[in-house]
């Protein structure tokens, strides 16, 4: 690097495995001197970490990508670039159409972005990084070379002093081989590939000795993680004990779990390993066997309730989140219902819905017609939001008068709006006894309360006195420093009664 200190502005589109591969991304970048900046035409690079599992995701880049047309024509110094999934599935289409774009980086070679900067930077040439790597025609050999560079990224995480880890992700698993007829995954993450358990509680101890109190295990089907040490198979549910026993460690959470994997001994994990939360993240995608034959889902609906069941059984106060897809092929009306009819038995915590559309190379793209008209997606979409949000707000309201343990994550959006308009005005930021923080309870609920700074980064017990379908808002009856609020201390249930999904 020359000169001055270059900007980087990163924006990320998508799961959770793409808000940590920005992390790292922007941890590399940092370690050649760039900092992170908010505005995105003054910045010196400019990266957009992409999602390709809708088109809506990809519009919303092509449009992000239009406005710097005007930017780079005044600064042609500038890099542009798409990495993750829709560079990795269409890097022509984006050349095409805008030529204005410097790199693309698929999602397995990231720990290539600071290069790919360099080499448009003193070439000013394109600069291309894509995992045919990952292709699953690779060698054996090829492919075990391919994941150390693969690992690269994970392995060289090294949080900047003022980085915020209190909540932090951990990636398990990359890649996915279930092949749902509608999803993108496999094609552009490539095989399903687990990392060494002792790289993952590695990465968790140098995350608690920086002050991570929560770890949040990352897979696209993280229940099936399984890795061999020293002849035998680490499966996921010792991966959750040992992840569990780093000293420091208050909270386990994982996303996502795929319903056809999940065996009991993860199930015994989660009852009987106080750091893992009640909590689970189990997209059923339709309540219809006869659509979720048509997705491959390889569950039926049946075997999915009783799954939650059996969950609910090991885990008395478990809360399930769950993902709906509406409007996939020949969806008719009676299999739109079995989603709502679902809905009802399953009792979710929330629900994510997202309206099908197509995706290139998949099989439902090749194989089946995409004909439920869009009014109609759009109405279904309404009615499983609805449904669930009426039922979300009576199971809610039923936890007033309850006390429950909350990870104090910061301060709520109003309060930071506040200070905003504080600054914007020149002023000192001043902090009012009304001002809200907000924090999760074990089972991944929100709370709003009042409270102070210094309770940031610990746990309190909050009473709630108020519920909407998302978000609990209480009171602190008492502070419990993180010196005092071991999870083993919390898992004396007496002191809180945790809200049930
Ligand atoms: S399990 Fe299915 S939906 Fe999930 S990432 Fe794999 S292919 Fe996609």
């Amino acid at each position: 690097m020359e000169g001055s200190a270059k900007t980087v502005y990163l924006e990320t589109m998508g799961c959770q495995m793409n808000v940590l591969d920005s992390e790292l991304v922007l941890g590399q970048l940092r370690a050649q001197g760039y900092t992170s900046t908010d505005d995105m035409t003054g910045a010196d690079v400019v990266l957009f970490n992409t999602c390709s599992v809708r088109d809506h995701a990809e519009q919303k880049v092509l449009s992000r990508l239009g406005a710097l047309r005007k930017p780079k024509l005044a600064n042609s110094d500038m890099v542009i670039g798409v990495i993750g999934c829709m560079a990795e599935r269409d890097p022509d289409g984006i050349f095409a159409k805008m030529p204005h774009v410097d790199l693309v980086c698929g999602p397995g070679e990231l720990n290539k972005v600071p290069a790919l900067v360099e080499e448009v930077r003193s070439g000013r040439s394109r600069a291309i990084a894509l995992a045919q790597s990952l292709s699953r025609r690779s060698t054996p050999l090829q492919r075990a070379l391919e994941y150390d560079s693969v690992e690269a990224l994970d392995l060289a995480r090294s949080p900047a002093p003022d980085q915020n880890v209190l909540q932090s992700y951990v990636r398990v698993q990359r890649g996915c081989d279930k092949f749902c007829t509608f999803c993108v995954v496999p094609f552009t993450r490539g095989a399903e590939r687990s990392r060494p358990a002792s790289q993952i509680v590695d990465e968790a101890k140098m995350l608690a000795d920086r002050g991570a109190r929560e770890i949040t295990l990352l897979g696209q089907t993280v229940n099936s993680y399984v890795n061999q040490e020293h002849g035998r198979p680490v499966r996921f549910a010792e991966l959750l004990e040992r992840v569990s026993a780093v000293d420091g460690i208050d909270r386990v959470r994982f996303v996502t779990s795929y319903p056809g994997d999940f065996t009991d001994d993860i199930l015994e994990a989660m009852r009987d390993v106080p750091e893992v939360c009640e909590y689970l993240h189990l997209p059923v995608q339709s309540g219809s066997d006869a659509v979720l034959g048509r997705m491959r889902r390889q569950y039926s609906v049946g075997q999915y309730i009783d799954l939650i069941q059996r969950a609910r059984a090991f885990v008395p106060h478990l809360s399930v989140a769950s993902d709906f897809i509406v409007g996939f092929c020949g969806e008719t009306e009676a299999e739109h219902e079995a989603s709502l009819r679902l809905i009802e038995q399953c009792g979710f915590k929330n629900i994510y819905v997202f309206k099908y559309s197509p995706r290139p190379g998949t099989v439902a793209d090749k194989r089946a017609v995409d004909d439920v008209p869009d009014d109609v997606k759009r109405r279904r979409n309404a009615d499983l939001l609805a449904h669930q949000e009426r039922l979300a707000i009576a199971a809610n309201q039923r936890l007033i008068g309850s006390t429950v343990e909350v990870l104090v994550e910061g301060y709520s959006k109003a309060a930071l709006k506040a200070q905003e308009a504080e600054q914007t005005r020149g002023e000192e930021v001043s902090w009012r006894a009304s001002d809200q923080l907000v924090g999760r309870t074990r089972s991944d609920q929100i709370v709003v309360f009042p409270g102070s700074p210094g309770q940031i980064g610990h746990f309190v017990t909050v009473l709630i006195n108020a519920a909407t379908a998302l978000t609990l808002h209480g009171a602190v009856v008492s502070n419990a420093p993180v010196a005092n609020a071991s999870p083993r201390r919390f898992a004396d249930r007496s002191l809180t009664v945790l809200d049930s999904g």
